[in-house]
């Protein structure tokens, strides 16, 4: 077993040149969310030429991919996303997006690769693995609601015992990797207040409601809630990016509309943070004799990574990039829908790093000058390929 990992990573090696003339052709083709259509048909074209059984349209544009070991054992699956985003590609290079407005600048392009290459190897180690390999190609990562919760529901994880996932992560130098047990990655939701009262003339406020006075108070009210309801022990925000009312200077407004982001990692303290943000308006408004309307669209939820496999990760990826190069990363604020999957069953996502100061690789995800080096693709083919191995050596029948 040991042997068939250590011949499949020097095949992913001998692999290499390939995988940048893909993940090339992915960056100069990307699809938006939900409208991966082509690249899903590239991706489904690719794994039948490895021989696996391939199934499209799942829950949309997904596409997933079984890999039947000739020995029985555990499943695991591995995920990779394809969408793209709606940014113009600003970068100078040969393999620059060839469509307007659209580029892959979260590094799902390299994802889709690395996870391409795991299943061409994999492929051909079939008469020896002892289990099987679920490989998940996700669509819409990007928006919410996302391409995870369809997914699923169409059975991705059927008989699926583990999950791991990559990303690619720019501000990580290449060559290291890291991950948390626990809550990793935020939920990040969006609310919106809606405050109706009585409007009137400017001289006149004892025959109105006035909303920008109410919503004032809100806000300011709203500060207490990180402050003094939330354990200090947990993360929170609390953020009102948006505040629209009023349109002339001697009119009371009618009604203001107030925007904000949530952003938590335990999934109590969101509930919790949701119902308070919902109690302090209704006593706010109630206070001046106005209404209130919430409305609130919960975004991805934690992404919570299982200690154990974490553990698994810690470990596994000594050998991939040597223990200096392994590190237990920092909560992110940022949000992703593999969390739906870690709902489901115990898996771990990992960061792998893929920024290279040298080479001017330095910006940040979702920027218009956005890449990844390139040789982070083997690192993620590798850990991926090693945590699947791992598992199954621990679990075979
Ligand atoms: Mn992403």
């Amino acid at each position: 077993m040991m042997l068939d990992i250590e011949q499949m990573k020097i095949q992913l090696d001998d692999n290499y040149a390939e995988m940048v003339q893909m993940r090339r052709y992915l960056h100069q083709n990307p699809e938006l969310s939900f409208h991966e259509y082509k690249t899903a048909a590239f991706v489904a074209d690719t794994l039948r030429g490895y021989g696996l059984e391939v199934r499209t349209q799942v829950g949309g544009n997904g596409v997933v991919a079984k890999l039947q070991g000739e020995l029985p054992g555990p499943t695991v699956a591995l995920r990779a996303d394809m969408d793209a985003l709606p940014i113009q590609d600003e970068k100078k290079c040969e393999y620059t997006s060839k469509v307007p407005g659209v580029m892959h600048a979260c590094g799902h392009d390299g994802h889709t690769t690395s996870l391409l290459f795991v299943a061409k190897v994999m492929s051909a180690h079939r008469a020896t693995l002892q289990g099987n390999i679920v490989f998940i190609f996700q669509h819409g990562e990007e928006l919410s609601p996302g391409g995870a919760v369809s997914m699923i529901a169409d059975g991705a994880l059927e008989e699926v015992d583990v999950i791991y996932g990559v990303h690619l992560w720019s501000p990580v130098p290449l060559g290291q990797v890291t991950s948390r047990p626990g809550a990793f990655m935020a939920a990040a939701d969006e609310f919106t207040f809606h405050i109706h009262g009585k409007g009137g003339h400017g001289g006149l406020p004892h025959q109105t409601v006035d909303t920008i006075v109410v919503g004032s108070h809100l806000v300011v009210n709203l500060q207490s809630l990180v402050a003094r309801n939330v354990d200090p022990t947990q993360s929170c925000v609390v953020s009102i990016g948006s505040f629209l009312g009023g349109g002339a200077f001697n009119v009371i407004a009618e009604k203001v509309s107030i925007n904000g982001t949530t952003r938590t990692f335990d999934p109590q303290v969101r509930l919790y943070v949701k119902e308070r943000l919902k109690q302090i308006a209704e006593a706010t408004c109630q206070m001046f004799g106005a209404t209130c309307e919430l409305e609130y669209i919960d975004g991805y939820p934690p992404v919570v990574n299982d200690g154990s496999e974490t553990d698994r990760f810690m470990r596994v990826s000594e050998s991939v990039v040597g223990s200096d190069n392994v590190h237990t990363s920092e909560q992110n604020m940022a949000g992703e829908d593999f969390s739906y999957y870690l709902q489901k069953i115990p898996g771990c996502y990992m960061f792998v790093g893929a920024g290279n100061v040298e080479q001017g690789i330095i910006h940040p995800h979702h920027h218009p000058k956005f890449d990844i080096d390139e040789r982070s693709m083997l690192v993620s083919a590798k850990l991926l390929m090693s945590m699947a191995m791992d598992y199954i050596e621990h679990h075979r029948a």
